[in-house]
């Protein structure tokens, strides 16, 4: 099926279009410049500009596909999990669509789409199916989840979380104790370059016998952030420079071994020789390479799909619908809302 996605649960206005597996057109238009001076995403902000770049988005995208909105043979929506606001606009917008052109309507969930992004080649090949069961670890500026997805249209089970920040909330309040601007993941990775990573040891949140019996999948990263920021204070009361190098090297390096630890643990556990990332933390270079360290030595298929298809975008989101309409699902029904805790088990609303 031919299908247009649209993903507003953050900062990203994303407009995607498939046919099937296949990738026809993946725009994106990023309000990020607009919340860096608020060092995090700032929810009005983010709906209102997801309000003027919507119409753009989807001409752009319309014309790059090559196709006529006509041919569509559905229209799909991020419905949550995200910011309440923000997912109102898309979601709004995708209704309005749908009905004007006559047009079934798929509303879906944004994390179980940032699995489905996996369906697809960025270049625009054919895609592919998903190998399946794996287990999907997303980590990106509001989510740090473990999912085992038996199914990607109908059997997703959330396995853990974070309990406090998400991974790239981290990064982001990290940088900025560090004096590095936003978003801070890209920067804290460039200064890492030249860092050590086993120059401080940073805590391992939840990772402790006690708590791995409790939180065996959950992460938590404010004690981390807490933990760089009192040793960063620290060094400047003591008349002494801040060696910013080892700190983000240490830092990342802390937060990448929490997150595979976990994701590998699960893997073991379920049985599943699979794990695939998501998210835009995924962009982290020390995440990619102990990801593949660890999943080889775990004899682990590790998947990573490219990066414009990690971070937030329409395409994944079209992608998922397309695999709903094929499995023989009923379209939403028009009286869905915008649902800012959608759980990962409701696929669809
Ligand atoms: P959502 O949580 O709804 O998916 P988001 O906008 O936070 O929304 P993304 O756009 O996928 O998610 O990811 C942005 C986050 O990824 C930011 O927190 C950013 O700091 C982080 N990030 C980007 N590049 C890197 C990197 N190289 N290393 C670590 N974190 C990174
Ligand atoms: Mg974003
Ligand atoms: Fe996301």
């Amino acid at each position: 099926p031919l299908v247009l996605g649209i993903e507003t649960s953050c900062d990203e206005t994303g407009i995607g279009i498939v046919r099937g597996t296949q990738l026809l057109a993946n725009v994106i238009a990023s309000s990020m410049d607009e919340h860096a001076r608020y060092g995090g995403v700032v929810p009005e902000v983010a709906a209102r500009a997801h309000l003027e770049a919507l119409e753009p988005t989807i001409t752009e995208a319309v014309q790059k596909a090559g196709i006529r909105l006509d041919e569509l043979d559905a229209v799909a929506v991020t419905a949550g999990p995200g910011l309440a606001g923000a997912l109102m606009v898309g979601v709004g917008a995708a209704k309005a669509l749908a009905v004007a052109l006559g047009k079934p309507l798929y509303g879906v969930n944004h994390l179980v789409g940032h699995v489905g992004a996996d369906l697809l080649d960025a270049d625009g090949g054919p895609g592919r199916d998903i190998d399946l069961p794996t287990i999907a670890l997303l980590v990106s500026g509001g989510h740090t989840s473990l999912l085992h997805v038996r199914s990607l249209t109908d059997d997703v089970e959330l396995l853990g979380e974070t309990i406090d920040d998400a991974a790239g909330e981290a990064f982001d309040k990290v940088a900025r104790v560090l004096g590095l601007p936003y978003p801070g993941g890209p920067q804290i990775d460039r200064v890492a370059l030249d860092g050590d990573q086993k120059a401080i040891r940073f805590p391992r949140g939840l990772t402790l016998p006690k708590d791995m019996a409790k939180h065996r999948y959950d992460f938590s990263f404010s004690g981390l952030k807490t933990a760089v920021a009192r040793w960063v204070e620290q060094r400047e009361d003591a008349g002494e420079p801040v060696p910013v190098a080892d700190v983000a090297a240490s830092f990342r390096e802390a937060v990448a071994d929490v997150l595979l630890r976990k994701a590998i643990a699960a893997c073991v556990d379920r049985e599943v020789p699979r794990l695939l990332l998501g998210g835009g933390v995924v962009a982290n270079a020390r995440v990619r390479q102990l990801a593949q360290e660890r999943a080889d030595a775990a004899g682990i298929t590790l998947r990573i799909p490219a990066l414009s298809l990690c971070t937030d975008n329409g395409a994944m989101i079209a992608a998922l619908a397309a695999q709903r309409i094929a499995a023989g699902h009923e379209p939403s029904t028009l009286d869905f809302g915008a649902d800012s805790t959608l759980p990962v088990t409701d696929i669809q609303v």
